[in-house]
């Protein structure tokens, strides 16, 4: 069986245990084992910091970019090896691996304008200068450099493509070297666009490193210069902010965690008609896309009460209609979770929530006889009726609830404690402006749905030019928005002295505003 190495100091290593299986989630059957057991973190950290961090700060921002776009390049070259590793490892349909990998490419090549347009500067020079004083000479200047340490970037399984290529974009084009952690269980696809990446040459030594497997000391030997993505459960995000040297350096920290995402049926949009198709089709397709396993997918619907039964009707009958199989057929459209553990996790969602909803479609009987399957499930809130599980527990697959409202549903949008994205299916300017004046602090973004939006992707795609992340459980963290993610990367510092010293120092920086 394969061994899936990782790659640190400049070389592929393999972990000296045997480490933990991974599988086809289809199938079942055993593809390749991953460790990281016995893999020298420090020394790997270390050779980060000090070949990748040189070689980046030495570059502008424009030749970082360059580096992002090959990056793209190589992956694009490689694409179909890697859809079909997303089919494989993670029980990908093939649509939903290009979701991820195509999403990869993407986000690295919008990087790459963004270090275009950023051009020849190596830190960002924050707005016009200041005089602090009655004289003239006294001047003030901030500016954002990047910082020496290594950025560790921990992530989910979900999207291992995007996941590792949308928070190396915003590192790389920043100046620091990244140390990224793919989740074990899908790790062969983001392992295999490492191996593509480094047979093509596209990075500079030492620019990114890839730790595969679990030694979970890795951000116990971070510093005050390095930062550490997390994207997971909220539990593991706790647990990295408590770490004692987090505490003590001042480590920052960005957590991607839980979100209970809704979309809320407007009272103008009625049980049929065009908007309401919209939001009908969003909402089906956040729930089947890869399984129900993205942090954006809906997980809460909130109806006027009077179109409760009719949206529960429609969405049933659009899920009844979703053929689940192994995503290696063509004709499937929905695949299995990741692995047994995520199942049983899903299967314990569902019975909280039938403690206090009615299943309407779907539950946990296993659909088919092999394979980490989920049926698409959906349940049924009446008004008055006890939701706490819905607002409390996000279960990562394809189970939806549909919750009736009376009154102005922002505040059951709210009791969901902070999310990255809640969609609004309305055109009634009025109830729009109140109910986004109420629910705006409580997320990361704000989908307005519209049925003239062409191809619109809904509100699951994250897009590089937002901000993605969300307050309170979502986990407070912020990544993209185009140049917004490169703030995490970077030291914001203000120089303060004689103003031709200062000016000086900027000069060699890229003024934004
Ligand atoms: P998880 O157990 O927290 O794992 C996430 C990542 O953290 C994996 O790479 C895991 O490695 C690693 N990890 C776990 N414990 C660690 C430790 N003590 N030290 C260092 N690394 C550690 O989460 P999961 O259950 O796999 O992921 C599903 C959750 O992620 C969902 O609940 C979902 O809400 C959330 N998610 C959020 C977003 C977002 O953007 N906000 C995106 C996707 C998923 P191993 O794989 O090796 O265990």
């Amino acid at each position: 069986m394969q061994h899936l190495s990782s790659f640190v100091g400049g070389q592929w290593v393999e972990g000296k245990e045997e480490g933990q299986t991974l599988f086809n989630p289809a199938t079942e059957e055993p593809l390749a084992r991953a460790s990281g057991d016995g893999i020298d973190l420090a020394a790997a950290l270390a050779y980060a910091r000090d070949t990748g961090g040189p070689a980046l700060r030495a570059l502008s921002f424009a030749e970082r970019g360059a580096i992002l776009k090959a990056m793209a390049g190589a992956l694009q070259d490689a694409r179909d090896e890697l859809l079909e590793l997303g089919i494989r490892n993670c029980g990908n349909t093939r649509s939903d691996a290009k979701f991820d990998v195509d999403g990869a490419i993407a986000t690295l090549l919008a990087y790459a304008e963004l270090g275009t347009q950023l051009g020849a500067g190596k830190f960002l020079v924050d707005g016009e200068g200041l005089q602090l004083g009655r004289s003239p000479r006294f001047h003030g200047q901030h500016v954002s450099v990047p910082r020496l340490g290594v950025a560790v970037h921990i992530n989910a399984f979900n999207f291992p493509a995007w996941g590792f290529a949308e928070k190396a974009a915003a590192a790389l084009l920043a100046g620091m070297p990244v140390l990224s952690k793919p989740a074990t269980a899908t790790a062969m696809l983001a392992q295999r666009a490492m191996q593509v990446m480094v047979e093509k040459k596209v990075l500079p030594n030492g620019a990114i490193s890839m730790l595969v497997g679990a030694p979970r000391n890795l951000p116990e030997l971070l510093g005050a210069q390095d930062v550490l993505a997390f994207t997971g459960s909220g539990d593991t995000g706790e647990r990295l902010r408590a770490l004692p040297n987090v505490i003590r350096h001042s480590v920052r920290v960005n957590v991607e965690a839980d979100s209970l995402n809704a979309a809320v049926l407007g009272p103008d949009a009625g049980a049929s008609g065009d908007m309401y198709e919209v939001f009908l089709k969003e909402v089906a397709r956040d729930v089947t896309q890869k399984a129900g396993q993205k942090c954006t997918a809906i997980r809460r619907v909130l109806v006027p009460a009077e179109h409760a039964a009719t949206v529960r009707d429609d969405l049933a009958g659009l899920l009844a209609n979703v053929k689940i199989g192994n995503p290696a057929e063509e004709d499937v459209r929905m695949g299995p979770l990741t692995n047994a553990a995520q199942l049983a996790d899903v299967r314990v969602g569902v019975q909280r929530l039938g403690a206090e909803g009615k299943l309407i479609a779907g539950g946990s009987k296993a659909p088919l006889p092999k394979g980490y399957f989920h049926s698409p499930t959906l349940f049924e809130f009446a008004p008055g009726a006890s939701t706490d599980a819905v607002h409390e527990r996000e279960v990562f697959g394809p189970v939806v609830s549909i919750l009736a409202y009376t009154e102005n549903p922002a505040a059951i949008v709210a009791r969901g404690g902070g999310g990255l994205v809640c969609s609004l299916y309305s055109e009634d300017a009025a109830w729009l402006e109140a109910i986004v004046a109420r629910i705006a602090p409580f997320h990361g973004r704000l989908y307005i749905g519209h049925p003239k939006i062409e191809l619109s992707p809904g509100p699951g795609t994250v897009l590089p030019q937002l901000v993605h992340g969300g307050p309170g459980r979502a986990g407070g963290g912020e990544e993209l928005g185009g140049r917004r993610a490169l703030g995490f990367y970077l030291q914001r510092v203000a120089l303060q002295g004689s103003r031709p010293l200062v000016q000086g120092l900027a000069k060699a920086g890229t003024q934004v505003t």
